[in-house]
């Protein structure tokens, strides 16, 4: 078996029932049967106990916003938001699906450069917080406003000067499309007030992915830091800070969980000694991919077994159409294997080696590089893990007229 490569670890909660994976007591082969292949198939039992299992690490008055893109399908949505404290939204579409899965307005908070000005309107006239993302937004949000005789309400995004050490996307700390450099909020929150708009506080995410306790603790107290000098210059006190977020999941080997209790302790200490400006500030975390990541599988159907120069293939019927992050495409410098498994001989031990590919005519649709594997057959069930945050929302559905993969949420 040589070329091996190694494949992430899978993700806890994942056992076999009579030798297939079973997702919320359900076998592979009857998900496939009832709904179809290939298919996601996303648990609330997960998705519940992963928000307690963070709660109750956490400070009992943060609040925790779930990041919408990570996983928009709608049953998914709407389990979230009885769960959490607020929506992140990061586009009119995402608004549009956030009230129809039943958030309320003051819930939820809109992000993104580049928003539109129907989409500043629709959010002005919802109600819901715009995280302004420049100068001149600023400017467009409060003309509607004016226009409209409503009273946006409007939090300055920071681009922090700093960044989130070890995350796997970098979203503060030098130039970047995100976010007001430091130096111009005092202004804009100033020209946000002048107006007798509501302003709300600030939003300061530095970085997505992270699975290092310890620099994101040091994000942590840098960005309660720097809400403090800014609210200091400012001279008013946020009533809401959002802390970013970027706990990452573990999806490639060596990757290992975040271990929240370290960092729900060192956030205790953080705000048991905040300055007087931010004593009763409200904070929030904003996760996407840590909330729902692990709580999703994708499951696809083998419909080919080949040989080609003593290398074998398996051909699925899925691919990188609906599972572009672990085809190694969707960000990813050097192409590892995520979490993966034949779901139909879940209990057999690995005996080959084989690459498993989607059905799409490119080498980019390639799930699983020379993975030891259980041998399987035409018919047999491959999951790959980690399916549960940007997979069927983040990948190219109608690439080669394939469309989308079906969706079901278990209890
Ligand atoms: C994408 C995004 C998130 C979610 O990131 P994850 O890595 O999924 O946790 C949170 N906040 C903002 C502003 C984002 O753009």
């Amino acid at each position: 078996m040589s070329k091996v490569k190694p494949i992430g670890p899978i993700p806890a909660g994942y056992v076999g029932r009579d030798g297939e994976l079973a997702v919320s007591g359900v076998k592979a082969r009857a998900l496939v049967a009832d709904h179809g292949s290939p298919l996601f198939v996303y648990s609330q039992k997960h998705l519940s106990s992963r928000i307690k299992t963070l709660r109750d690490a956490m400070p009992a008055q943060l609040h925790i916003h779930f990041a919408m893109k990570a996983n928009p399908y709608a049953p998914v949505l709407s389990h979230m938001v009885g769960l959490v404290d607020g929506i992140d939204i990061a586009s009119g579409g995402e608004l549009t699906m956030a009230i129809k899965a039943g958030a309320a307005a003051k819930k939820i908070s809109f992000a993104g450069p580049g928003k539109r000005d129907d989409e500043l309107l629709a959010a002005i006239q919802a109600g819901v917080t715009i995280n302004i993302e420049s100068p001149t937004e600023c400017d467009r949000a409060l003309a509607i406003g004016a226009k409209e005789g409503l009273q946006p309400r409007l939090a300055v995004r920071v681009n922090p000067d700093f960044d989130l050490k070890g995350s796997g996307m970098k979203m503060g700390g030098g130039a970047k499309q995100f976010g007001m450099d430091v130096e111009l909020v005092a202004e804009n929150v100033h020209k946000i007030v002048a107006a007798g708009a509501h302003w709300r506080g600030f939003h300061i995410f530095a970085g997505s992915q992270a699975l290092k306790a310890d620099a994101i603790i040091e994000t942590q107290a840098q960005t309660i830091a720097l809400a403090a000098r800014l609210a200091e210059e400012i001279g008013a006190s946020p009533e809401h800070v959002n802390l970013g977020g970027g706990f990452g999941i573990p999806y490639f080997p060596g990757d290992t969980s975040v271990d929240v209790a370290e960092i729900g302790e060192a956030l205790k200490s953080q705000l048991s000694v905040l300055p007087e400006i931010l004593e009763n500030t409200q904070f929030a975390l904003e996760l996407g991919r840590y909330l729902v990541g692990e709580a999703g599988v994708y499951l696809t159907t083998i419909i080919d077994r080949k040989e080609s120069q003593g290398e074998t293939f398996l051909v699925v019927d899925g691919g990188l159409h609906h599972q572009l992050a672990a085809s190694g495409n969707f960000g990813t410098v050097i192409r590892r294997n995520y979490p993966a498994a034949i779901a139909t001989q879940y209990d057999k031990r690995a005996d080959e080696v084989v690459s498993i590919v989607g059905c799409l005519c490119t080498p980019l649709d390639l799930l699983s590089d020379r993975a030891e594997m259980p041998t399987a057959q035409v018919g047999d069930i491959v999951v790959i893990f980690c399916a549960g945050a940007y997979g069927a929302s983040a990948s190219p559905a109608n690439f080669l007229g394939q469309g989308p993969a079906k969706e079901i949420l278990l209890s």
